[in-house]
């Protein structure tokens, strides 16, 4: 029916409760971002939500989705033994995918209930209106941002002859290289590469998102930028733009949540 809703969110672990305790702070605008962004996810009322992760299972030719019938929160890797969430599977919508897709943009299916932490932060900051609607959420395919473009095209095809109302969101975080330990270059580079990134999308133009160097890209050690191709081009031609909701890096990683704003209808 619809692909209602399109987000871009950051997943730095420090965002979660247990993890980043007194310094959610100074990431104050992120989480003031998102509980926006939920709020607004919530009343389009989705019946699935399909996460595109910079850290599920990236794909060397191929899509990884992770599928199960239920998933669980898992940042014991950060030490947080104690942030429990449980989701479950959009079952029905990733095989419907898998075919839609057929042999060119090739879905493969594997099934890890941990969710990645790409996956699971943003899932728990999205809070708890929407932890009863099915998720699926999708890896990258590795090195080839035309092939990721293309992926994300035939995905918004995907979701808007779906017969449910599906939202659409990508996980990533941006330069890495912002601190001040990091060499004074590579911090330009790195505050250089989130502008022309963000302002692509501002601009909605999906050739100068395509355009953005790899080799700059994997300088930086963002994880968002497939995420953000992917979102853009699948929502290329639709009546709309991207809104920024928040841009902040008080921990040397640049972290970014903009939502889509559909035209309205009259
Ligand atoms: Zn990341």
């Amino acid at each position: 029916m619809a692909l209602a809703f399109a987000g871009l969110v950051p997943h730095s672990p420090l965002l979660a409760p247990n993890i980043g305790k007194e310094h959610r702070a100074q990431l104050g605008k992120t989480l003031e971002a998102y509980s926006l962004l939920s709020k607004n996810l919530v009343t389009t009322q989705p019946d699935a939500i399909v996460i595109i992760s910079a850290h599920a299972a990236s794909g060397p030719d191929w899509w990884n989705a992770n599928v199960c019938l239920n998933y669980q929160v898992d940042l014991s890797l950060f030490g947080d033994l104690l942030t429990q969430g449980q989701w479950s599977g959009a079952l029905g919508l990733a095989e419907e995918l898998q075919n839609f897709l057929g042999q060119t943009e090739q879905l493969r299916f594997y099934s890890q209930p941990q969710l990645d932490y790409g996956t699971a932060v943003p899932l728990l900051l999205l809070g708890e209106d929407l932890k009863t609607v099915p998720i699926l959420p999708i890896g990258y395919i590795d090195n080839q941002p035309e092939r990721q473009a293309e992926f994300g095209r035939r995905l918004g095809e995907f979701l808007r002859q779906w017969p449910g109302k599906a939202a659409l969101i990508g996980s990533g975080d941006l330069a890495h290289c912002l601190g001040a330990n990091q060499p004074s270059g590579l911090q330009a580079r790195g505050h250089k590469f989130d502008q022309r990134l963000q302002e692509a999308l501002r601009q909605n133009d999906s050739q100068a998102l395509l355009e953005l160097s790899m080799d700059k890209a994997n300088e930086t050690g963002q994880c968002a930028w497939l995420a953000y191709l992917t979102l853009q081009a699948a929502l290329n031609g639709q009546p709309g733009s991207w809104q920024n909701l928040a841009y902040e890096a008080p921990f040397g990683v640049g972290g970014a949540v903009w939502q889509w704003q559909p035209a309205s209808a009259d």
